[in-house]
């Protein structure tokens, strides 16, 4: 039987991409390209810890709860946002089923099909994925290492008039990158001369490797121009606690807050009251803060040593970034390079990243590729680079010689 899908799934194909990734699950392939972090981060002790205490208080935490979150977790949260300089009350916050969830309703709450959103070029996978869902289009805004080119985002404001201007400025995936403070500034300032909603996806942002004053939120900045805002600032416990909990937030306008946790309604009632409360006593009963500066030194230490065994040959034909911050380094193979070719290769030797492609909303730089840093435990990286490396030789042996 043919069965009928509707069009707006069939159109999200999976992509090829994606199927040649399939076959990096089995145990013989060391891959650099899941998003996952280092399972040896994880305080399962803690978090067990944190369970028990909330079955001793009784049966109440398998209830029900509100749509909108555990509101003891939605007050601690207003005191941990305010140290980011995210300034919210808990009725101005939405707990979620991962900050992905997050993404996606704020998508289906302010787009209509045939919308345009302006991301970044390139932008996080699964928000493209997201807004495909949504009909919606994205449009790309050129973007160097500091952020989005001011002059192209009001260019692109001006003529697709996009609801929502959606960004990762803090250590992105796939990028790496941090935006300056001069392009933040812009890009709030803009967004309200435009009217578009700024979404902040931050997964990131406490992962910063170097120590000091830390990058200005969006949210902030945006608050600082007073009114009801204009940012919506989107955070997750996955990469600082652990992705199994599912949780994340949405931090923004009352509006906003309102319309999200009304699709939320119809998507989950709530997400996993359990969960809420697990992170709740583990993070009021705990030293959350000394577990992040742990996470921030592992994963610098593990960047660096990615980064120090691509040195020499053939390394020096890939360009790379070195991040400040996050999970993942983007480089880029000379421009005849197509990174979907050399990944194939790369898989018979046993090793597997992701191309730069999917990354991308327009015209896809096919040279680039996104490594992940922290999820190989160290002992293993020296075999994959140099399995790597070797994909690579024989990838640019085959290459016509110029
Ligand atoms: N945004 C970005 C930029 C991400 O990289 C991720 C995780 N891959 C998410 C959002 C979603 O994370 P989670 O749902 O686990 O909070």
């Amino acid at each position: 039987m043919e069965r009928a899908f509707s069009k707006t799934i069939e159109r999200a194909q999976t992509s090829a991409v994606r199927e040649i990734l399939k076959l990096t699950q089995s145990s013989r392939v060391l891959s650099f390209a899941g998003g996952l972090p280092a399972e040896d981060s994880f305080p399962a002790e803690a978090i067990r810890a944190a369970y028990e205490r909330v079955f001793e208080r009784g049966a109440g935490a398998l209830q029900y709860g509100v749509t909108e979150g555990v509101p003891a977790l939605r007050e601690w949260l207003t005191g941990f946002l305010a140290e980011k300089g995210v300034s919210t009350s808990a009725d101005r916050l939405l707990v979620t089923t991962g900050s992905q969830q997050a993404i996606d309703l704020a998508f289906r709450v302010m787009l209509d099909p045939g919308d345009t959103v302006l991301v970044e070029r390139p932008t996080y996978l699964a928000a493209l994925q997201a807004l495909s869902l949504a009909d919606a289009r994205a449009a790309e805004v050129d973007s160097d290492d500091e952020g989005m080119l001011p002059d192209d985002l009001e260019a692109k404001l001006r003529t697709h008039r996009p609801k929502i201007v959606y960004v990762t400025p803090t250590f992105s995936n796939p990028g790496g990158k941090t935006w300056s403070a001069e392009r933040r500034r812009a890009l709030v300032e803009l967004a309200r001369a435009h009217g578009a909603l700024v979404i902040e996806d931050d997964p990131y942002g406490d992962i910063r490797f170097e120590d000091g004053k830390r990058v200005d939120a969006l949210f902030g900045l945006d608050a600082a121009h007073g009114g009801e805002g204009n940012a919506l600032y989107l955070g997750s416990f996955s990469k600082t606690v652990a992705p199994a909990l599912r949780t994340g937030f949405a931090a923004g306008p009352a509006d906003v807050i309102r319309m999200m946790a009304k699709a939320k309604q119809a998507s989950d009632l709530h997400s996993s009251a359990i969960d809420q409360w697990a992170l709740l006593e583990l993070v009021t009963r705990w030293d959350l803060q000394g577990h992040i500066d742990g996470i921030r030194r592992m994963y610098r230490e593990r960047m660096e040593g990615v980064v120090a065994g691509m040195t020499g040959e053939p390394w020096s034909l890939l360009r790379y970034n070195r991040p400040t911050g996050g999970m993942f380094l983007w480089a880029s193979l000379p421009e005849t390079y197509v990174a979907a070719d050399l990944l194939k290769l790369a898989v018979e030797e046993g090793v597997a990243f992701v191309p730069g492609e999917p990354f991308y909303a327009g015209a896809p730089a096919r040279n680039t590729l996104r490594i992940n840093f922290t999820h190989t435990p160290p002992a293993l990286v020296p075999e994959g680079l140099a399995r790597l490396a070797r994909a690579i030789e024989r990838y640019a042996a085959a290459m016509p010689a110029k």
